[in-house]
């Protein structure tokens, strides 16, 4: 996965610039429609010179950047979370965002608390998928051990929600979307596209999705939603 588009500007409705970060690896690696942790590097060297080539793309135009890095900021290399820090200072970023894994919370408070020294505000995302326990957990193999969705938001401000699946339907995408609302400031909603992943879209709650909800969430102020996983420039 070396041909990557690694950064973007984004001026929809949160204007942000956006980067693709390469890791370690996700330390999960076990959600089954995911192959996005396939982008992944032990080493640590090659990480950061990739690294460095998309955060040397930072302007700081809209104050707002979004690393992200196909599993947990904490997987990044040391080199790479420094240079994220002096660019941050650099192009006086107001706001960073970043992912994290569940199983990586404890070490999202050390996080905010390093960044809001130097008078960044941190948000942190979280890849939740789906607010049904059963479906998440034992169809999607998410590794959220929590049912209830505000202990889940806790420690979290945005998270992800995957939508088209099997099993899904309108309502059920909508009582998610619902509850995602009510626990967290922001969410990202993904459709599900085709990959080497072993759970695969459905037509019929992709369907159900672009036709019942796309319009009904579409200019909501604090969703996104994705309907190709690349929509935002990156990936
Ligand atoms: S969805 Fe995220 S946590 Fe799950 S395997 Fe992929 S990168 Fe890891």
């Amino acid at each position: 996965m070396h041909d990557l588009q690694r950064y973007s500007a984004i001026s929809g409705k949160m204007p942000r610039e956006m980067v693709l970060l390469r890791g370690y690896g996700c330390g999960w690696a076990r959600c089954t429609f995911c192959d996005y942790h396939l982008d992944r590097c032990a080493d640590g060297a090659a990480n950061f010179a990739l690294n460095r080539r998309a955060l040397g793309q930072v302007t700081g135009e809209f104050r707002r950047l979004e690393a992200i890095n196909s599993g947990s900021f904490c997987e990044l290399d040391a080199d790479t979370l420094t240079l994220l820090e002096k660019i941050c200072l650099e192009k006086q970023i107001e706001t960073l965002h970043v992912e994290c894994h569940w199983m990586h919370r404890g070490k999202i408070p050390a996080l905010r608390e390093h960044y809001a020294a130097h008078g960044v505000r941190v948000r942190v995302r979280l890849g939740v998928e789906s607010f049904d326990y059963d479906f998440r957990e034992n169809v999607l193999h998410k590794g959220i051990a929590e049912r209830d969705p505000a202990k889940i938001a806790a420690g979290f401000d945005e998270c992800n929600l995957l939508f088209g699946l099997p099993g899904q339907t309108a309502e059920s995408m909508r009582r998610d979307i619902e509850t995602g609302l009510t626990h967290f400031d922001r969410l990202y909603l993904n459709l599900m596209t085709a990959n080497s992943a072993p759970l695969q879209p459905d037509a019929a709650a992709c369907a159900a999705f672009r036709e019942e909800l796309f319009p009904l969430y579409r200019d909501h102020p604090r969703i996104d939603i994705l309907l190709e996983n690349t929509d935002f420039g990156v990936g």
